[in-house]
């Protein structure tokens, strides 16, 4: 992995304490989106990554809401397509939904049913793992539609927090990782 990128994608990430309440420190990635030769970096990195891990992938699944700002650019990169997981209630059609714990409060999560065939491989891809309920909640929505998931993919991991242990043995990656 590259260090002078891994070092630019680093200088771009803000931290606001007590957003969007007391106690959390929030990572903010809005200066990298912002800044055109880091949000490259940023895709390159991660392409780099997936190519090099994967032979084959048919989706990058992108998390509501800073997954969609990543997801998109990647998949493109590796010529597949990109299925969205979103807040409830924003989906047509059948879909499944689950609820789950944040960080900060509780929220539900929904993917149409007919997103992803069984035994297709999926990538799922966010900006952040925190407590990592959001990714396993994720996780547990694409295994009900029987899908392979490779690897949980993220920009940033709050290690402290511990999250990539309670996905148990789903492979995950972190760019960068902070206490
Ligand atoms: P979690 O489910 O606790 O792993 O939280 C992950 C989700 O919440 C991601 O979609 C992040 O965008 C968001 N999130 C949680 N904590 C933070 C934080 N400290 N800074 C920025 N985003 C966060």
């Amino acid at each position: 992995m590259s260090e002078p990128g891994l070092r630019l994608l680093r200088d771009r990430v803000r931290a606001f304490p007590d957003f969007p309440e007391p106690g959390v420190l929030f990572r903010d990635i809005s200066p990298l989106l912002k800044d055109p030769v880091a949000f490259r970096t940023l895709i390159d990195l991660l392409e780099d990554h997936v190519k090099a891990s994967f032979p084959k992938i048919d989706f990058i699944v992108g998390l509501d809401s800073r997954g969609f700002l990543i997801g998109p650019p990647l998949a493109q990169r590796l010529g597949i397509g990109f299925v969205p997981v979103r807040k409830k209630g924003k989906l047509p059609g059948a879909t499944q939904s689950i609820s789950y714990s944040l960080e900060y409060g509780k929220a539900e999560l929904e993917i149409q049913s007919d997103a992803v065939e069984p035994g297709q491989k999926v990538v799922i891809v966010d900006d952040l793992l925190a407590t990592g309920g959001t990714m396993c909640a994720a996780c547990e929505l694409l295994k009900r539609l029987k899908a392979e998931i490779l690897e949980c993919l993220v920009v940033i991991e709050l290690k402290s927090l511990k999250g990539s242990e309670k996905l148990n043995s789903i492979p995950f990656h972190s760019l960068l990782q902070y206490d």
